[in-house]
């Protein structure tokens, strides 16, 4: 069920490929399209690059997958990132994949991921604001070594990659070597390796720690489902990158009684036929403390489902506050039966009665009863719903396919 395959398609996999299909795949193909390999693919490989970016980030695959490319506007579109960048963070590794080097990147610290969290919120909180109080763990530079991982000079450089946290392998493929970068297994991908007894007490050689935060998200009046709240450099702290962002994603909560169309809420209510004839009032309650209370007028006459707005009672818009509109739907409940013998003042009040069409005298006039549909006999083959079901109303859906046929015996 996704709008658009496009990047699905670039990387050669179906809409339902795992995330580990998608990295084997884009392996693959940035190894083959890779400038420094391959200098005329160029732009496939940036292609290729956005195609993964986009799909390997849980977020935005479902923006994508739901909006299509559109969806990914501002949340990242083509270009959000150095496919450069994205490659070594993949495979790993500085400097030149191919070994040839030089390559210009970017320079200065790499940015770590980004944490992105997902808080259900009430309409009445969109609806008032909120402070939200939101607590978690995360990695900070060890203070005690201040993220060296033990005591200067404990710190060595691995031998076995010369620092470089990966090694190079080549592989014989027919007539051709391939390069294969693979992470040290000698420092576990670290470049470094620290004497257990020189490891640091306070962090165990790992230079970070966990450390418990408190951020006090601020949900102002009238915030969207998917807006989010960033805390820039609040995510995991590491050696020799900028720390990520937390980035706090608001989920509006359904509500019993009101639907939110941008700033604008819906609501159904019902009223009683004297009132809707004759007049009287309704009232809601609304998403702080108050209930609204709709008077409506003798004489003005409800219709049902009749459709009516109640200005600024909606949302707040977001910054400027600016209210919405309630819309209500009016349902009105009749009465199940009325007494016959009480009826002669509705003669005088109501319309008359319209009067029956006529018809040209070869036609006959057979007058028939009725009963109320739930009543009905089971026919054969009908199922005996009596109402208006699917089986007997919806045939014009499937229009051209020729008469719908229902075998009785089926
Ligand atoms: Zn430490
Ligand atoms: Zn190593």
């Amino acid at each position: 069920m996704v709008r658009d395959d496009r990047l699905y398609k670039l990387l050669g996999v179906k809409p339902d490929a795992s995330d580990n299909d998608l990295k084997k795949a884009y392996r693959k193909l940035a190894l083959k399209l890779h400038p420094d390999k391959n200098p005329d693919a160029g732009d496939e490989f940036k292609e290729v690059s956005h195609a993964y970016e986009v799909l390997s980030d849980p977020e935005k695959r479902r923006l994508y997958d739901q909006f299509g490319e559109e969806g990914l506007n501002g949340g990242g579109g083509m270009g959000g990132m150095d496919p450069q960048d994205l490659f070594s963070q993949l495979f790993g590794g500085g400097g030149g994949f191919f070994g040839g080097g030089g390559r210009g990147r970017p320079s200065g610290p790499r940015k770590g991921k980004d944490l992105v969290h997902r808080i259900k919120v009430s309409l009445e909180d969109l609806y008032k604001g909120k402070t939200s109080k939101l607590a978690l763990q995360k990695h900070v530079i060890c203070g005690k070594c201040k993220g060296k991982g033990g005591k200067e000079g404990a710190v060595k450089t691995c031998q076995s990659c010369k620092g470089q946290g990966v090694k190079i392998v080549l592989r014989q493929l027919g007539p051709m070597v391939q390069q294969i970068q693979q992470p040290c297994n000698d420092c576990n991908g670290e470049g470094e390796i620290i004497n257990a007894k020189d490891r640091c007490k306070d962090c165990n050689g790992k230079k970070v720690i966990n450390e418990r935060k408190v951020l006090e998200v601020f949900i102002d009046r009238g915030m969207k489902d998917g807006q989010t709240i960033t805390f820039a450099g609040e995510a995991d702290q590491a050696p020799g990158i900028e720390p990520g962002d937390v980035i706090i994603v608001i989920e509006e909560k359904p509500h019993e009684v009101f639907k939110r169309k941008g700033d604008d809420l819906f609501a159904e209510v019902e009223i009683d036929l004297l009132t809707a004839l004759a007049g009287g009032a309704f009232s809601l309650p609304h998403l702080d403390e108050r209930a609204v209370l709709v008077r409506i007028h003798p004489g003005e006459v409800i219709k049902p489902g009749s459709i009516k707005v109640i200005p600024d009672q909606g949302m707040p818009s977001y910054r400027h506050h600016e209210m919405g509109d309630l819309v209500v739907q009016i349902n009105v409940k009749f009465p199940d039966s009325l007494d016959p013998a009480a009826l002669a003042p509705l003669e005088n009040i109501l319309p008359p009665r319209p009067d029956l069409p006529t018809y040209p005298p070869n036609v006959h006039v057979d007058e028939v009863e009725m009963t109320d549909a739930s009543e009905r006999r089971t026919k054969s083959g009908l199922g005996g719903s009596g109402g208006f079901g699917d089986d007997a109303m919806d045939t014009d859906e499937e229009g051209g396919a020729g008469p719908q046929v229902q075998c009785a015996n089926s």
